[in-house]
């Protein structure tokens, strides 16, 4: 049996993080488990408890995994993070704990691609030190999925840009230090060449926040995660400009691969738990004729789950390992059949394991509310299911050729005549 053996070195950080996480950082999903809790500088007494853990993996050398050695991270690669990021996955504050979480490890990834010495010093050296906070300001509330939709406008006025319109969704927005806002600069340039990206401090006048949307499992009217931002002709210099003008959409994509496979990651230790629970359901519930375990049909929930893991798993290791390697030509399809596979596996998985623990499941007294908001989120965040689903078709498709002629190149009868021309001979 394959196994994929890791170096003992490596293997000892792996079941270092195993038992932290279960000692230190899952104590901290159950008492602050608001999904924005992580981000919240108001409870000052879970960042006193935060600080030290945040201290203690630092010394590990785990601290931002994600990032290579020149911005401060272990240089790991993608295959290693799996393994660490899969254990992060079972928790809300992992990522924080372990300096890894979105959208702050895309937005240093492009900040460390396309930003000035100056903008590193002011905005990248703290946000890798986990000083600060950011935010990804892209989505509109009339255009998501189809970026080439929106509409909120930067012009330029003098030596400055000012900006103008609405974003919906800009996570973290009323917890950051800054935003990567999107913003059209070239209206009359091609669809895809229109927009820039501008780096805006949290405080800059004329921000607004219209709703602080939370998920669906937040009262209504509370510190949303999501919030629905207004940008008032909100002023900025030309150095606040992060790439170059009217390449925001390359930008854009060249933060969205590593936060997707980030994701798939981190729902394999989802799922992980999610099977955890359910196999200990079976055996612990009893029925007249003994454990839920010996009903066929959870039998069945059971190894749907367990031989969907095993696939998605070495899916995800694919995935990374095509990253490790280098290989840009093959990432496209790679990455969107991922993305595809990580939103069913989450969505198909979550539902079996909260159903197999009947009322108790849809009860506030199990994680699944979280479990199933998170199934959601990761069908919809980094672009719903449907277009990357589109994309794997007509990237799949294109790599074919139309039948040469009226018949499909396995027609049996054609395949027949054409062995016989080989072999006239061969049968009698
Ligand atoms: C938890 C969460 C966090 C997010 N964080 C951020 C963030 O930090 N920054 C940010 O900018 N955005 C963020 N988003 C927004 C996210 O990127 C968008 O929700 C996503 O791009 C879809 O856009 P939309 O919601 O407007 O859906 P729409 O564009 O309205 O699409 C709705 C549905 O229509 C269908 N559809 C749309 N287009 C197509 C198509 N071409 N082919 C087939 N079907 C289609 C799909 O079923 C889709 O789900 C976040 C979203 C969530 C849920």
């Amino acid at each position: 049996m394959i196994d994929f053996p890791l170096d003992a070195a490596f293997q000892a950080k792996v079941d270092w993080t195993r038992a932290f996480v279960r000692e230190h950082v899952e104590p901290l999903d159950h008492l602050w488990p608001a999904p924005t809790a992580p981000y919240d500088r108001s409870l000052t007494k879970a960042r006193a408890i935060l600080k030290p853990l945040q201290e203690e993996v630092r010394r590990q050398g785990l601290w931002a995994c994600h990032l290579d050695s020149d911005l401060g991270g272990p240089g790991y690669g993608q295959v290693k993070l799996v393994h660490i990021n899969e254990i992060l996955g079972r928790t809300n504050w992992g990522p924080v704990v372990f300096g890894c979480q979105g959208p702050d490890s895309g937005n240093s990834e492009i900040l460390a691609r396309f930003g000035t010495e100056a903008q590193k010093d002011r905005w990248l050296a703290p946000l890798l030190a986990g000083e600060m906070y950011s935010c990804f300001s892209m989505t509109e509330p009339d255009g998501g999925a189809d970026p080439t939709l929106f509409k909120c406008r930067a012009v330029q006025d003098g030596d400055d840009w000012i900006i103008e319109g609405e974003k919906w969704y800009s996570s973290h927005a009323n917890f950051c230090d800054f935003l990567i806002v999107m913003a059209v600069t070239d209206p009359e340039a091609a669809p895809y060449e229109r927009a820039s990206m501008f780096i805006v401090p949290a405080d800059a006048q004329g921000i607004e926040f219209v709703r602080e949307t939370g998920l669906f499992t937040e009262p209504l009217g509370g510190k949303g995660g999501h919030p629905y931002v207004r940008y008032n002709r909100v002023r900025v210099p030309a150095s606040a400009m992060l790439g170059p003008r009217g390449k925001g959409f390359m930008v854009a994509q060249s933060r969205l691969g590593g936060g997707r496979i980030h994701h798939a990651m981190r729902t394999i230790g989802l799922v992980q738990k999610c099977l955890d629970m359910m196999g200990e359901r079976a055996q612990s519930r009893a029925l007249r004729n003994g454990p839920l375990s010996k009903i066929q049909g959870v039998q069945y929930d059971l190894a749907d789950s367990w031989i969907a893991l095993q696939q998605f798993r070495l899916h995800v290791l694919y995935v990374s390992w095509l990253v490790d390697q280098g290989r840009e030509d093959d990432l496209r399809l790679a990455i969107s059949g991922l993305k595809v596979a990580t939103a069913t596996i989450a969505k198909d998985v979550v539902w079996r394991a909260m159903h197999l623990h009947g009322a108790l499941g849809v009860s506030n007294e199990m994680p699944f509310a979280h479990m199933l908001m998170t199934a959601a989120m990761l069908g919809l965040a980094d672009g719903p299911t449907e277009v990357h689903r589109s994309v794997v078709g007509r990237l799949v498709a294109r790599q074919y050729q139309a039948a040469e002629g009226p018949n499909p190149s396995e027609h049996l009868p054609s395949r027949r005549a054409a062995a016989l021309r080989l072999h006239p001979d061969a049968l009698d």
